[in-house]
């Protein structure tokens, strides 16, 4: 037997490690022993040789431009830094022509692929504020993905309409939205939510919300925000709702494991526990973990590159993650959490992919393959 093999067999998870190996999702409970181990090396050799089998030696990104339409909002959810109410100092909502005028720019300097549009809770856009950039970017960029609105902007969204979140998602897909990213989850267990986003839509609402957009005809992205208040269970749990939903609609592409960014925001004030970043290992293990517990339903796993830096974003693809995600440029989230980097180029990525002895692919919206980029391409 080879030594990794019998460094599987003898640790506490190796029942588990071997069997995802073999193709086995790991059940709840083989989930949350994993969270609770410290074999986060095993965990990340038997989960990069998941994404391997899957993606080669090939690491995927895409060239984008994130828009923080509006800071605007009215949840208050103690992770975030980002937000100002209505009215308040520094409070912005971008108009039409600027929408049009960051995407053309990014198109001409960059030839970016997507537009991710994130935004507040701004009680006071219509709909059409978001139908008429929506049919903007599609009629003049149709190269670029429209990847938009999470679930609990498209619940804000039928909040000041008064309408339902389906027909919400059916106006905003007619209008020109592409597929939804997976922000607003956060964890999906509402004794979490109730502690860091009491005001935000609960863990049902997001999972109903992602369930009518992907019978919509609307892929999508999940995410999982870690690193606060959560415990090991939690994340289990999280996880399990995710699978269950993507057992039943097959709508998800990938899974975004990314940690809490603390600084500037109400729950370091509040919550000493929550003061400081998880860190490197956390971010390790949770990738593993991520590719262990879903490689069989979601194919990509991203490396989170933008609250833990580009050199974990690298260890990362070694640890299960198959993306590097996106450019972001013009990210104002995570910025202003004065994060160190909140927006790379792509000469930045195809180079740390390359480092680490990867082929640094080039992606659409939709995973499919652009172009492979740097020194692979001239091969
Ligand atoms: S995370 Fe989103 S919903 Fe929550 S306060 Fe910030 S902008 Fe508003």
């Amino acid at each position: 037997m080879s030594q990794i093999a019998e460094q599987i067999r003898s640790s506490g998870i190796g029942d588990v490690l071997e069997g995802a190996l073999r193709g086995e999702r790991p059940d709840r409970d083989g989930c949350l022993r994993l969270l609770e181990s410290d074999d986060v090396h095993l965990m990340g050799m038997a989960a990069g040789h998941l994404a391997a089998k899957r993606f080669g030696k090939k690491a995927s990104f895409v060239n984008n431009i994130i828009l923080n339409y509006t800071n605007v909002c009215v949840t208050d959810c103690k992770f975030c830094a980002f937000y100002r109410p209505p009215g308040g100092p520094g409070a912005y909502t971008l108009t039409l022509q600027e929408i049009e005028a960051r995407v053309r720019t990014a198109r001409e300097s960059f030839g970016i692929r997507q537009v991710l549009i994130q935004g507040g809770h701004n009680p006071d856009l219509r709909i059409e504020y978001y139908e008429e950039a929506f049919r903007m970017m599609r009629e003049r960029y149709p190269e670029v993905g429209v990847h938009g609105l999470s679930a609990s902007e498209i619940d804000a969204i039928a909040g000041v309409e008064g309408t339902s979140t389906r027909e919400v998602i059916g106006r905003l897909r007619e209008a020109g939205l592409q597929s939804v990213p997976g922000a607003g989850a956060e964890i999906l267990v509402d004794a979490v939510k109730r502690e860091i986003s009491p005001n935000k839509i609960t863990s049902a609402q997001w999972l109903r919300i992602m369930r009518e957009a992907h019978e919509a005809g609307l892929p999508a992205s999940a995410t999982m925000m870690y690193g606060h208040v959560e415990s090991d269970r939690d994340v289990a749990d999280h996880l399990c709702s995710i699978a269950a939903l993507q057992e039943r609609t097959g709508g998800f592409m990938a899974f975004i494991p990314w940690s809490f960014e603390p600084n500037n925001t109400p729950m370091q004030r509040e919550n000493p526990s929550a003061a400081y970043g998880a860190g490197g290992g956390r971010l390790l293990k949770m990738i593993a973990v991520s590719r262990l517990c879903l490689d069989a339903l979601i194919p990509h796993v991203q490396s989170s590159w933008l609250t833990n830096g580009v050199g974990m974003a690298q260890l990362a693809l070694r640890y299960g993650a198959d993306d590097f995600g996106g450019t972001l440029i013009g990210e104002e989230v995570v910025s202003c959490t004065g994060a160190r980097s909140t927006e790379l180029t792509d000469g930045r990525i195809i180079g740390a992919i390359e480092r680490m002895g990867y082929a640094a692919e080039e992606r659409d919206n939709f995973y499919n393959r652009v172009r492979i980029r740097g020194g692979a391409a001239a091969a």
